[in-house]
């Protein structure tokens, strides 16, 4: 009875066509420590992306440097490293119709102070040196941080074999 109502059907048809996309999200060690990994999964969720992958993981120093490299040559960087490496993280894959940026908005602004309210950052921290969670800033990113993360897990612990190597 909806064939007359082609309306109905059309931003299902237009939201098909877009594509698919996946991103790595990772609640970093203060967001661990505060309790907040159900709080940040419960938003992404919300909004309607899939989680694909998920590992509470103590990030080794090589692997930090690895994931941070475009930053390296910056004045942060050591006290970055001591950052992430300085308590387990939760590695996540995300994936959905544009959730790379879209991620990023419900992230909010690097420095929270700049960060929107009901963003994550903007909601929950105050410190750029302390702002619980990344997002992948592009598509191509989200699939090399999720390849190096499962990459690593599969090569030393043979403990995440998955859909995303990292599933539960
Ligand atoms: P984002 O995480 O929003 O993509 P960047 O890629 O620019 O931001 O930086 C990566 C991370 O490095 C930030 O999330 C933050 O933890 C840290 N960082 C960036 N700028 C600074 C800074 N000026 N001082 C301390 N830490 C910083």
């Amino acid at each position: 009875k909806h064939f007359n109502k082609p309306h109905i059907f059309l931003p299902h048809f237009v939201a098909a066509m877009e594509e698919v996309e996946e991103t790595y999200i990772m609640v970093k060690p203060d967001g661990v420590q505060r309790g907040l990994v159900g709080e940040i999964i419960s938003r992404f969720e919300k909004k309607g992306f899939k989680l694909t992958g998920l590992k509470l993981f103590q990030c080794p120093k090589d692997l930090a440097e690895e994931h941070y490299k475009d930053l390296k040559g910056k004045s942060f960087f050591p006290k970055l490293i001591d950052y992430i490496t300085s308590g387990p993280v939760v590695c996540m894959a995300w994936e959905g119709i544009g959730v790379v940026a879209s991620a990023r908005k419900v992230i909010g602004a690097t420095n929270p102070l700049n960060a929107e309210p009901g963003t994550i950052r903007g909601d929950l921290a105050v410190q750029t040196g302390r702002n619980v969670v990344h997002g992948s800033d592009s598509p191509e990113n989200g699939k090399r941080e999720i390849g190096k993360i499962s990459a690593f897990l599969f090569s030393f612990l043979f403990s995440g074999i998955g859909y995303k190597n990292f599933c539960l």
